[in-house]
């Protein structure tokens, strides 16, 4: 299986011939295609298996068409932590290089400030740790029904970390009809409670 087999564009394969990628890891070659197509995606891997472009390639591809609505951002992917998320916008910024899509990192330990100004002129894609992106919205600066793509990474950290309230309150807070990119490493019962609630008729990739 190739990148070309994936039905991503030429740009995307620029890109990951930029970043030096010569075959799709088997958690790409097994989520990408199921994602471009719109069904929902259950990804159970670990991090290294390059789960990352798994979700942020076929984000990118979907979102290349239409533009962001000020306060309204088209896609959300949540993080349990500054650094995990950090890393995800790293990644995004890399594979959209010379796409007219903003991005906004939304995470705890800076200013509200800058993060505000991005939001108010419109993002395509938040990256965010579920506390930060919940403060944003208290604040009621932001408003989360335009996401159309709603992708959860590391749901497992998040669970340990106590952060399930807030999946379930961020999950609600978005349109029923999203369509949902799921990832974690293991599956304990509260994860599986999650996805029969949230997730619709997801596509299962294990690796
Ligand atoms: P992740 O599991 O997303 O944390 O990715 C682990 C590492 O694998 C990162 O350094 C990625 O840049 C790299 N990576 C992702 N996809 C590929 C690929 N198809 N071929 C080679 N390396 C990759």
């Amino acid at each position: 299986m190739t990148f070309e087999d994936l039905g991503l564009s030429p740009k995307l394969l620029t890109a990951i011939t930029a970043a030096g990628y010569t075959e799709p890891t088997p958690i790409q070659a097994g989520a990408i295609k199921p994602a471009l197509t719109g069904r929902d995606v259950l990804g159970i891997a670990q991090t290294g298996t390059g789960k990352t472009a798994a979700f942020v390639l076929p984000l990118i591809e979907l979102l290349s068409r239409g533009r962001a609505k000020a306060r309204m951002p088209r896609s959300l992917i949540i993080a349990p932590t500054r650094e995990l998320a950090a890393q995800c916008a790293e990644n995004f910024e890399a594979y959209a290089k010379g796409q007219r899509l903003s991005m906004a990192l939304l995470i705890g330990g800076v200013a509200f400030g800058p993060q505000q100004a991005i939001l108010d002129r419109g993002a395509d894609v938040l990256i965010a740790t579920p506390g930060r992106l919940l403060d944003h919205f208290g604040r009621g600066k932001l408003l989360l029904n335009g996401v159309q793509i709603l992708v959860v990474d590391e749901a497992d950290r998040m669970l340990d970390m106590g952060f399930i309230p807030d999946l379930e309150k961020i999950f609600s807070l978005t349109p029923p009809r999203r369509q949902t990119l799921f990832f974690s490493a293991t599956m304990p019962n509260e994860i599986k409670s999650l996805i029969d609630r949230f997730l619709n008729d997801p596509i299962r990739v294990e690796v």
